[in-house]
């Protein structure tokens, strides 16, 4: 898996060669590190500074694309100019959920509030349109046992939900909702003029942006085993120094 900035220049030549640069960005893992609950999870300043230029720099179309609520993610940043999609690029998108999925949804989140209430340690948070598991804070066979309890109860409705495995997360997800694959081809249908994609995100739901993007720069951030990406980076440090690269070469 190579390294970003061992192939820089490869990279920067091709960046050089287009109109635009459409760039989209994961928020959790990728601009700002993980903390133990999403709460504490903020953009240092340098991150913030980086994205800011690149913000205001007509070459450049930034978004930010998170599972994260759309409001959340962008009281977070706070930078005009950027686009914030929320719900894996779902909301922001513009429609609504079917009636029968609102109503399976709240349905499955009862049932998994009721059968996973003596776990220590887990918690589920509730993001109206879809919900989280969190598990970070729970022991390991605990953590097994949730996990098939959750797999039991979200079964009979798999054709209508997916569940997708964050880091110390599941989250389950209607169908409905697309991933961020969907998400960044719908944007980039929406841009006129040629240009190239850089997606960074560092973790699974990310993946299917970077096989939305095989023409683009696709960059996994973080310890990598099997991604659809193109290079990685080792962590926020690193994409917080790409930032800052491409604001001082693209701008
Ligand atoms: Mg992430």
């Amino acid at each position: 898996m190579p390294h970003l900035f061992n192939h820089w220049n490869h990279v920067s030549r091709r960046l050089r060669s287009a109109p635009k640069i459409a760039l989209f960005l994961d928020f959790d893992g990728t601009l700002a590190r993980l903390r133990p609950r999403p709460e504490q999870v903020w953009l240092d300043g340098s991150v913030r500074q980086a994205l800011a230029a690149l913000a205001r720099s007509p070459r450049f179309r930034v978004w930010v694309i998170s599972g994260r609520r759309q409001a959340d993610v962008r009281n977070r940043i706070r930078i005009p100019g950027i686009r914030y999609l929320g719900l894996h690029g779902w909301e922001g998108r513009g429609g609504a959920l079917a009636q029968d999925t609102v109503r399976d949804l709240s349905c499955l989140l009862s049932r998994l509030e009721v059968a996973l209430a003596d776990v220590a340690g887990l918690w589920i948070e509730n993001k109206e349109y879809a919900f989280a598991v969190h598990y970070g804070g729970v022991a390991e066979p605990d953590a097994m046992r949730a996990r098939a309890i959750l797999d039991s109860v979200t079964e009979p409705c798999s054709k209508h939900f997916r569940i997708e495995c964050g880091k110390n997360v599941w989250e389950i997800l209607p169908r409905e909702l697309g991933d961020k694959g969907a998400a960044v081809k719908q944007q980039l249908s929406l841009l006129r003029g040629r240009s190239i994609a850089v997606y960074l995100g560092d973790d699974q739901v990310d993946e299917p942006a970077f096989a939305a993007l095989r023409g683009g720069i696709t960059v996994r951030v973080g310890p990598v085993c099997g991604t659809e990406a193109r290079y990685r980076l080792s962590g926020v440090a690193e994409v917080a120094t790409f930032l800052r690269r491409l604001g001082m070469e693209f701008a």
